[in-house]
């Protein structure tokens, strides 16, 4: 057996074992269904993409050539995904960025990215996950149901893997607690549930402030405080029903957590489903002092309309680079249409419908099981994969080294 990382999601359970027999998996110990599922999607010929260019198979030359070609003739291209890529991956797709006068950006710019601007900015505070495991007794999981999209984190590294055993069976050090707006399998567990109106995120947190301050706010919001103020420390986990619920507005939660910290110690962690999506905003912060929606045209410029979605509304580019990413899946109907009708490249492991939309499709290997690399998990650690079996595939960071014109 060998040891694997999952990257299955952005947990990156590191305690994968794995059975391969004749460069394919045998067996899969330890991993989620979720996990198992991903990493024999990957395992499997029918699934894994060719190198493809006006959907036709081609060699590697030929789809490397035809992209290089759609990228110096684009005069608006624009680079996109690359959460579900290693940094090494990540610096030469910052690095092609720049070269070609592109703007760069992923999936933060709708999802995490505010929050996770604060998170780097130091306000809210993060713990790692390991510091969890040391100190915390109470956990709240907000607006994110673990056991569909990070099925082993409970397990892993908070409620269940953090027990006293007695007599009775396991007794649970943590008091377990969530905000949601449905019943969920996580709700049924926790002590207690805080139920809100679809929606009701932003108002929940301000009647929290409020009544910080000495005013009035719900009888729920109150029981909120009086769970804080019992606990010495408390993390809480932020998933997309948080973020969707405050458009992406984090400064009443900043407020909130900034207030309770007078009589807890308050830490976050966004429930990043894609691997890497901290890595690329950490790498893209350090390289051009913005986490996303980036344009290297002329200089550096930061801009909302720099955002992939508001790219693909306006139709602005002409040559669309997505590495590592499935937009086609998720975008509404009206734009999914505008993506199609732009020249896409499309860097990938398996089929997905991006690269059944893409122009030229170049077919690369999975990182942390067919190549090493670093990545940074949700709590902001380093984790480094390792490559556990063989790819004839060349690794996404190798393509873009040729797009770059650096590789051999
Ligand atoms: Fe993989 Fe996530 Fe499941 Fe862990 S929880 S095995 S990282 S899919």
């Amino acid at each position: 057996m060998v040891n694997l990382v999952c990257t299955g999601c952005g947990s990156l359970c590191d305690d994968i074992q794995l059975e391969i027999a004749e460069n394919r998996i045998a067996r899969i110990e330890n991993a989620c269904a979720k996990g198992a599922t991903f990493l024999y999607a990957l395992d499997n010929p029918n699934r894994r993409t060719a190198n493809l260019v006006s959907h036709k198979e081609v060699s590697l030359e030929r789809a490397l050539e035809e992209a290089r070609h759609l990228l110096s003739d684009a005069k608006r291209p624009l680079i996109f995904g690359l959460d579900n890529s290693t940094l090494e991956a990540q610096a030469k797709a910052i690095r092609l960025a720049r070269k070609l006068g592109a703007v760069i950006d992923d999936a933060s710019s709708f999802s995490y990215g505010e929050l996770i601007q604060g998170l780097l900015d130091g306000s809210p505070r993060s713990c790692s996950l390991s510091q969890i495991k040391d100190k915390a007794d109470l956990l709240i999981y907000w607006g994110s149901n673990p056991l569909h999209s990070h099925p082993r984190h409970l397990s892993e590294v908070s409620y269940y893997s953090y027990t006293d055993y007695d007599e009775s069976g396991w007794v649970p050090r943590v008091n377990l607690a969530c905000v949601e707006v449905r019943e969920t399998e996580l709700s049924s567990i926790c002590k207690p549930a805080f139920k809100l109106a679809p929606g009701g995120d932003r108002e929940f947190i301000q009647d929290i402030v409020s009544m910080m301050k000495g005013g009035q706010g719900t009888e729920e919001a109150g029981a909120f405080l009086e769970l804080i103020k019992d606990s010495q420390v408390c993390v809480i986990l932020c998933g997309r029903g948080l973020i969707y619920s405050v458009n992406g507005n984090f400064d009443s939660f900043n407020e909130m957590i900034e207030g309770l910290r007078q009589w807890t110690k308050v830490s976050v962690i966004p429930m990043i489903d894609e691997f890497n999506m901290l890595g690329f905003n950490k790498s893209l912060r350090e390289e051009a002092g913005y986490i996303n929606e980036v344009s290297f045209d002329s200089g550096i410029t930061h801009s909302t309309e720099f955002s992939f979605l508001e790219q693909v509304r306006s139709e602005l580019p002409d040559c669309i680079l997505i590495a590592a990413s499935d937009p086609f899946s998720t975008l509404p109907q009206s734009l999914s249409r505008k993506l199609a009708s732009t020249k896409i490249i499309s860097l990938g492991s398996i089929v997905t419908s991006t690269t059944k939309a893409a122009e030229v499709v170049i077919a690369t290997a999975a990182p942390g099981l067919e190549r090493s690399g670093r990545t940074v998990r949700m709590d902001g650690e380093e984790v480094n994969l390792f490559e556990v079996k063989k790819s004839p595939y060349p690794s996404e960071e190798e393509v873009l080294e040729k797009l770059l014109g650096e590789g051999k």
